[in-house]
């Protein structure tokens, strides 16, 4: 058998804007078991049908393609990928595939602490929980359920499974977790991970958004320096990954990702394949290229990675900048309108993952 290429020697497929198609976002599922307000806000939404989900061999075999053309980076999401019976089955068998250099895995951590050491044992390489408050009132009022503490009992889970560089991401929201930002951090010292402060977007389904909420990268360095004192950014050569990371002066990490004030859609190398096996090249993207259907159909793997590539290769979306602009020139009108979401449940983040 011949050796892999590595990624650095690997020739990426690259769209108009030069950016490689490198890494892959799996939603394994599109429900939820929290109601948060700047994601799910609604109690009941229209579900992707069952019969169009698709199996773990199904995203196997998707992935498999992805991986031929270069993606090194899968990340496991949803919805709430813990809602996916026998998820670890899935991980284990896309760790079969020697091309994955990276598989992570997005969770709210409500149902973590039950799963935590199986997804070690099976291999995982990271983990990420959602935390956006150390409040259990504060928790219910954002998700409109109780289960606060089973999300820090995941998180100790995670790090007594033997998971190293476990990431915590926060949504920071100006008038909801604005005065948490330093008592985050210091949890996540305390637990042997790095927090990372997401700008509030204005995402499908965020139909609670509006700018005022949004709680800026300069605003959380301010709140922050006022109390670490100097904060030092980590210059990291070509890197793609949204995150900005900061040294605080003891040397603890955090990072800071500014999708609303600077959107990085200019290194953006990720698109997302959704539970029923639609392909989105951009968070914010209306449509998507079916990928279900010609696989159902028995294409052949070359024509379905002739389409993919075909697809990347005209790749032109700048989604976040786009949203950005809209807000510069005061339009009114939402990214995506109510009416739509409720005609297609694609358009929800929770269907294409976070
Ligand atoms: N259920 C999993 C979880 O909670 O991590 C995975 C899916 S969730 C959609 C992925 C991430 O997207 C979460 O960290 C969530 O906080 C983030 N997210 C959802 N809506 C957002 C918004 N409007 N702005 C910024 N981040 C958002």
């Amino acid at each position: 058998m011949s050796a892999l290429p590595v990624a650095s020697e690997m020739m990426f497929i690259r769209d108009t804007f030069g950016r490689p198609l490198r890494s892959l976002r799996l939603s394994v599922t599109d429900r939820c078991n929290l109601r948060c307000k700047y994601c799910m806000p609604e109690e009941d939404y229209a579900w992707l049908p069952r019969e169009t989900i698709l199996s773990f061999e199904e995203m196997s075999a998707l992935t498999g393609f992805f991986t031929e053309l270069g993606v090194d980076k899968v990340r496991l999401t949803g919805g709430e990928p813990l809602l996916r019976r026998n998820v670890t089955t899935l991980i284990r068998m896309l760790l079969k595939n020697p091309r994955i250099k990276d598989l992570a895995l997005t969770t709210n951590g409500i149902l973590l602490a039950e799963h935590a050491q199986a997804f070690y044992d099976a291999g995982l390489h990271r983990m990420t929980v959602s935390l956006d408050t150390l409040r259990p009132e504060r928790f219910k009022a954002l998700t409109r359920r109780e289960g606060h503490e089973k999300v820090l009992e995941g998180v100790d889970a995670v790090v007594r499974a033997g998971f190293k560089g476990l990431k915590l991401d926060t949504v920071a929201i100006r008038g909801f977790n604005d005065d948490e930002l330093v008592g985050l951090i210091e949890y996540g010292k305390r637990v042997g991970a790095e927090v990372r402060f997401i700008e509030y977007m204005d995402v499908g389904g965020a139909t609670d958004w509006s700018m005022d909420k949004v709680l800026s990268r300069a605003a959380m360095l301010e709140t922050l320096g006022r109390h670490y004192g100097r904060i030092e950014p980590i210059i990291e050569e070509n890197s793609s990954a949204p995150a900005q990371r900061f040294f605080l002066p003891d040397g603890t990490t955090f990072g800071i990702i500014p999708s609303t004030t600077t959107p990085f859609c200019s290194t953006c190398d990720r698109s997302r394949l959704t539970a029923d096996g639609l392909w989105y090249l951009c968070l914010y993207a209306k449509d998507g290229i079916d990928l279900r259907q010609p696989l159902r159909a028995g294409a052949s793997a070359e024509e379905i990675k002739a389409l993919i590539m075909s697809v990347w290769q005209g790749r032109k979306d700048r989604g976040a900048e786009e949203r950005k602009e809209l807000e510069r020139v005061g339009a009114r009108e939402r990214f995506i309108e109510i009416e739509r979401l409720r005609q297609d449940p694609h358009l929800e983040m929770h269907a294409r993952g976070g």
